[in-house]
């Protein structure tokens, strides 16, 4: 089992948690509330966020030539993070022998907790420790600072790592759709991350996508974003991955393994355009059910809708920081759809 503690003094601070991959919704902020979001994870896991990330920022501006594409940034950003890599992930439940402190709490959130800086505390020794976040429309989250904070014991914890066959039987996706008759934020956030490698493996061709329910999902946003007047070769999108029969296509929405972050593997010249896994499962194995055993056909103006009012929109702000992390951005053609977006930097109305 993992387990963290302060590196102040050695008080632990979590239980036993097993690691996953850091979802792409971590850090979303979605709608306004009220009220904040679901945690990004389950109780009993943990997620390691490699870059930089919190404060400090600096300003794009700011940057020397050259310095940017080092960081692994390929297109302007408002500002880029300069704050420590390795920070953890975790759901508040997990937490122990922490407190928020009022003193380290910033005044600009909405209802909540926005953790732009640390604001809990180690009870034992007052150390600022971690950043508990529960503002309107952001993830229920606490992030452990890298800089206070370490393994205490380290081992496979709660949750055991599933093949792909398992991951197949035991976790069977999310639909796009939610009870309350929204559409579901990870959906958002997983169709957004999709769609910027997509169009990055694309080059500009147009593409087809003969899933239905695959198309529903993406196909409105595309043409938005790229137009239906483009006379490149045609390509075609399809899903791939475990459980499924090999199809051809030059592009292939595959799954990101839930707790590995590995992408499941297809052969050249295929290009992987990696999913989420609730959603890829999902897309992969979800069929409408069909009315049974009724002797009368239903009209449809009787039928309950089934899917939300409003269109389906990929969040636009996990898009852009997707899409600015891909070499590819350079190609003018995607650097004009990126710039689309940037100008409004804290709404990203792009789509
Ligand atoms: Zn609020
Ligand atoms: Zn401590």
């Amino acid at each position: 089992m993992t387990v963290f503690g302060c590196r102040i003094c050695d008080a632990i601070l979590t239980v036993a948690v097993s690691r996953v991959a850091l979802p792409v919704h971590a850090n979303q902020k979605y709608g306004n509330g009220p009220g904040s979001l679901a945690p990004a994870l389950e109780p009993g896991t943990f997620a390691v966020n490699p870059l930089p990330s919190g404060s400090p920022w600096r300003r794009w501006a700011e940057l020397e030539a050259g310095e940017a594409e080092a960081l692994g940034w390929y297109a302007p950003r408002f500002g880029i993070s300069a704050g420590p890599a390795g920070q953890v992930l975790l759901a508040p439940g997990d937490v122990r022998s922490t407190a928020i402190d009022p003193a380290l709490v910033g005044d600009s959130a909405c209802c909540g907790l926005d953790g732009g800086k640390p604001n809990m505390v180690c009870v034992t020794c007052g150390t600022p420790v971690a950043i508990r976040i529960d503002d309107c429309g952001l993830r229920q989250a606490v992030w452990l600072d890298s800089l206070t904070t370490r393994v205490i014991e380290h081992g496979p914890g709660p949750h055991p790592v599933l093949d792909w066959a398992d991951l197949v039987d035991q976790r069977p996706g999310i639909p796009l759709s939610e009870p309350d008759g929204g559409w579901n934020p990870m959906w958002a956030a997983a169709a957004a991350s999709a769609l910027a490698h997509l169009l990055a493996a694309s080059g500009g061709d147009p593409m087809v996508i003969p899933d239905p329910q695959v198309a529903e999902v993406f196909r409105p946003t595309l043409d938005r974003l790229v137009g239906q007047g483009n006379t490149g070769q045609e390509r075609t999108v399809v899903l791939a991955g475990p459980g499924l029969p090999d199809t051809d296509g030059d592009f292939a929405l595959i799954p990101e393994h839930p707790q590995t972050g590995e992408l499941w593997p297809v052969a050249p010249p295929v290009k992987p355009v990696p999913l989420a896994w609730d959603a890829w499962r999902h897309l992969a194995f979800y069929r409408t059910p069909k009315p049974v055993g009724r002797s009368v056909p239903i009209p449809p103006e009787a039928l309950p809708a089934l899917l939300p009012g409003h269109r389906f929109e990929p969040d636009g702000q996990i898009f852009l920081s997707v899409l600015a992390r891909l070499p590819e951005v350079r190609q003018p053609w995607l650097r004009a759809i990126y710039d689309r977006g940037r100008p409004y930097s804290y709404t990203f109305y792009i789509f």
